[in-house]
């Protein structure tokens, strides 16, 4: 972890100590591919066993501190996305919980999360509901004492094995995003179908049915469209510093393979092309870095929002981590593309971070939105 003004010393140790956890745990990535599912489930344990998974879980335990979340996602991320996901989703699918939930809901679900017992998920995608959120079509009915979800959920991290879901739902008619509710789903209940999904590179990733399945209210009636994109708001930064983990990695692996590699009788990165190709990945790293700990930073130094720094942060780094990556596999030439090798599992692995927490089109809209808004 590059030392940044905006860091402070403590962050320095907890990557230090995250990486010590890498090194000795992470190291079995190739059998992240055969089972995602069952793998995310061993991997959150051994996280909470680290006590890590705590920095990802809101309050009561602390505010949550972003500049640490971000250290911890790019140190995992760095060896492992499915480490970077596991803790992630602990926080993803528990911040709204964290800001708005009752003291019963908090101290029913929160330990639990944070301990790993239960795993956690967020679920607001539906197939004709991804970027244009205020679309949910999912809908919320009150029965008695609980309300009942109808409706389905797709892409959700976690899906299957998720012990609690946080799900965006229509509670009032209409179709904008007034109407929208969150809820609490335990997966236990009775009505939740799940069907696993397969992706490019492993994720432990679904599509969630419900069929009057019983669920809790979180917050107020009517607030959940807030809720959600407070959410999003928070943990994009950390999209952005998992990104950033891909790219380190892809960068160390392009400089070991460089001084490594002999043709013309002389080491790849004698050649000048190659020379400048590391540089520009190590300067492009760097500058993604520094927005992604900068936005962090303004959080943790108590700006209300940070919409526009952490929709920057997330557009720059995902952006530059598919740069550095699939520069990283050109520098491998043939050995780049062989199923096995480090810098082909990243390549199919940064891709989804262009898409999910908002694709990087929706991120330029936020941001040109916002500065259109200053110049009104
Ligand atoms: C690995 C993975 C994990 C995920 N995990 C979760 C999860 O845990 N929970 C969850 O709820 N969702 C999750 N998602 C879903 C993700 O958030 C959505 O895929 C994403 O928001 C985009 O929605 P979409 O796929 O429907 O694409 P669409 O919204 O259909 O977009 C398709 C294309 O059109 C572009 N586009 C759309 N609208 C505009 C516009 N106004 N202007 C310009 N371009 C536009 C998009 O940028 C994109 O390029 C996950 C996705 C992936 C890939």
């Amino acid at each position: 972890m590059t030392k940044s003004a905006f860091l402070e010393e403590r962050h320095l140790k907890l990557a230090e100590r995250v990486r010590a956890f890498g090194d000795k745990r992470l190291r079995a990535a190739l059998r992240d591919e055969a089972d995602p599912a069952g793998r995310t489930r061993e991997l959150v344990l051994q996280l909470a066993e680290e006590n890590l998974l705590v920095v990802a879980v809101a309050p009561p335990w602390g505010a949550m501190d972003l500049r640490s979340v971000v250290v911890v996602r790019e140190t995992l991320a760095y060896f492992s996305s499915l480490a970077d996901t596991a803790f992630a989703m602990q926080g993803l699918g528990s911040y709204a919980l964290g800001l708005v939930g009752t003291d019963v809901q908090k101290k029913r679900w929160l330990p639990a999360v944070a301990r790993g017992e239960v795993l956690a998920a967020f679920a607001v995608t539906e197939p004709e509901a991804g970027s244009d959120l205020a679309a949910v079509r999912t809908r919320a009915r009150p029965d008695g004492l609980v309300w009942r979800l109808r409706g389905v959920k797709t892409l959700i991290s976690n899906a299957g094995i998720a012990g609690l879901y946080t799900v965006l739902a229509r509670s009032a008619d209409g179709d904008d995003h007034h109407g929208l509710s969150l809820f609490l789903v335990d997966a236990e209940a009775p009505g939740l179908v799940v069907k696993p999904l397969e992706a490019i590179a492993p994720h432990p990733l679904g599509e969630v049915r419900f069929e009057a399945t019983p669920a809790v209210l979180l917050g107020a009636e009517g607030k959940g469209f807030g809720l959600a994109l407070a959410t999003l708001d928070a943990f994009r930064p950390s999209v952005g510093a998992a990104a950033c983990g891909f790219a380190a990695r892809a960068f160390d692996e392009a400089l070991r393979w460089a001084q490594a590699r002999r043709q013309f009788g002389h080491r790849l990165a004698e050649f000048q092309a190659v020379q400048m190709a590391l540089a520009e990945m190590y300067v492009d790293l760097e500058a993604a870095r520094l927005l992604v700990h900068r936005a962090a930073w303004l959080r943790d130094n108590g700006a209300e929002r940070i919409t526009r720094e952490g929709a920057m942060a997330k557009l720059a780094a995902t952006e530059m981590a598919q740069r550095v990556v699939d520069r990283s596999v050109q520098i491998h030439g043939g050995q780049g593309v062989m199923r096995g090798a480090t810098v082909e599992r990243l390549y199919r692995e940064v891709r989804s971070l262009r898409i999910y927490e908002g694709t990087s089109e929706i991120q330029k809209l936020v941001i040109a939105r916002d500065i259109l808004k200053d110049t009104r």
